[in-house]
């Protein structure tokens, strides 16, 4: 949805606040020896969410028509401030992340297990707001990133759908060669 600025950078100032607030509630209320698994459920939860993220975009932003609509936008528009508001992503993580994982693991490794998934959903809208807006020196890692998510918006071929992290493509099969390599290919193979 596209949003005026205030309605997009406000994520980049409430997530951290709401995200500093699980390690302090786990700090307050835990018991000793319980921080281990903790962040064992946040690492999981982390884990977990780049193969969300992977699918959220692979399925629901490219084809689900209505969030197809949507994210059509933004690929031909990538500078424009496009995001989900910040009420409907909140309330995904309160409803349909932390009241499940509360409910199967509990309050303490439920909470850690959503502290991990919204810190990666976090680092996931940093990412991709810095692919489209922030520039890196040739040789970085962040550098390659920035060209991969650019495949994915001008390559013909559907691919490259990971932001946060190319693992999923990978293992899916989703990977867009690099247009060098490929032409280096095709130029063997003929
Ligand atoms: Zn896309
Ligand atoms: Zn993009």
């Amino acid at each position: 949805m596209r949003e005026r600025a205030l309605g997009y950078y406000i994520d980049f100032y409430i997530y951290p606040v709401v995200l500093a607030g699980f390690p302090i509630y786990a700090a307050l209320n835990g018991q000793r020896g319980a921080l281990a698994p903790w962040a064992i459920a946040a690492v999981a939860g982390l884990a977990l969410w780049t193969l969300v993220e992977y699918f959220i975009h692979r399925v629901l932003f490219h084809k689900v028509a209505f969030f197809r609509r949507l994210h059509d936008a933004h690929h031909k528009n990538p500078k424009a401030l496009i995001d989900s508001p910040i009420w409907t992503s909140l309330t995904i993580v309160f409803a349909v992340v932390l009241a499940p994982s509360v409910w199967l693991l509990g309050a303490h490794l439920g909470a850690g297990f959503t502290f991990g998934m919204t810190l990666g959903y976090f680092i996931y809208s940093i990412t991709h707001h810095a692919m489209h807006f922030w520039s890196f020196s040739h040789d970085s890692y962040f550098y390659r990133a920035k060209h991969r998510h650019a495949l994915h918006h001008y390559s013909e071929v559907d691919g490259n759908f990971g932001v946060t992290t190319p693992i999923w493509d990978y293992v899916f099969g989703t990977a867009l060669p690099e247009p060098q390599l490929a032409k280096q290919r095709q130029a063997q193979s003929g």
